[in-house]
């Protein structure tokens, strides 16, 4: 009989590297060296092999992603909702709630902030979680991006889809109580602000098997090759900081952050007021 790993023995990933390793398996890989490097204070080695033959795409599967809703305008906040999660390690987030309805779960506040499934071996920060008057609990992306237009239930912003349900399960390991879905965000504060919108994203039995299938596939895959789709590389943060040799085209910008919200002296656009609504 084969032993299975224990959950200790696997290598700790998080949405973010789920994201990475959809749109490259390398820029992944050399992220984990990065994050390695800096953890061990020495270099690390990527497990690409120098001879690799680059692949036009990655070889993760899509997740199911079935009854996405996609909604125009600011996200509704109501009266019996709570904040108990914020990210306060990220600058940018907007304010979603007045301090009358913000009441962070103490386990989660600080040092503390980071959420482990230690079944999975994952972790990571939401930048919200809220809980409903009903006791479900959502937990929220934001991207200061707009909403796209023509978003597509099967096909829009799948990048921002794939983190969103890591970060469910990442919520019902931490708080104990499963999500019945996640919302993504989308401030337009890099716009105009006429496109703002949120995409509901429901988390399913077949979400977690994506996402259990999806995190198996990375750590077994000893090769993480490049992708050299030039619209990949353009927005690779690897390729920004000139680590990657197999780049297809040259850097214009990160894909979580479009343009810079903050100038050099921490100045930034006003943010969203929450806007309240009665159930
Ligand atoms: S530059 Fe392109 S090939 Fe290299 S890691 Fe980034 S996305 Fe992958």
């Amino acid at each position: 009989m084969i032993a299975q790993p224990s959950p200790a023995a696997l290598e700790p990933l998080s949405p973010h590297d789920l994201v990475n390793y959809y749109r490259c398996p390398h820029e992944m890989e050399l992220h984990r060296v990065r994050v390695d490097s800096l953890h061990h204070h020495g270099p690390a080695v990527a497990r690409t092999p120098p001879d690799v033959v680059p692949i036009p795409r990655s070889p993760l599967i899509s997740p199911p992603l079935s009854g996405v809703q996609v909604n125009d305008g600011r996200l509704d906040i109501f009266d019996g909702d709570r904040l108990i999660y914020a990210d306060e390690a990220e600058k940018d987030l907007p304010v979603l709630f007045p301090s009358e309805h913000v009441t962070l779960d103490p386990r989660f506040v600080g040092s503390q902030a980071n959420l482990v499934d230690p079944e999975l071996q994952l972790h990571g920060r939401p930048d919200f979680v809220i809980r409903r008057a009903n006791g479900n609990l959502v937990p929220v992306e934001y991207k200061a991006t707009h909403l796209f237009v023509g978003y597509h239930e099967a096909h829009g912003r799948l990048f921002d889809t794939i983190q969103a349900i890591a970060e469910c399960r990442l919520v019902e390991a931490a708080f104990g109580r499963r999500p019945l879905s996640a919302i993504v965000h989308y401030g337009d504060q890099t716009g105009s602000g006429t496109r703002e919108g949120w995409v509901e994203i429901p988390y399913t039995e077949a979400d977690e098997r994506w996402l259990r299938f999806a995190l198996g596939q990375i750590r077994s895959d000893l090769i993480r090759a490049p992708v050299t789709n030039g619209r990949i590389c353009a927005s690779c943060e690897a390729n920004e900081q000139g680590l990657c040799r197999y780049a297809g085209a040259r850097f214009e910008g990160a894909h979580h952050h479009l343009t810079k919200l903050f100038d050099s002296a921490g100045n930034g656009p006003a943010l969203a007021a929450p806007r309240f609504g009665g159930r």
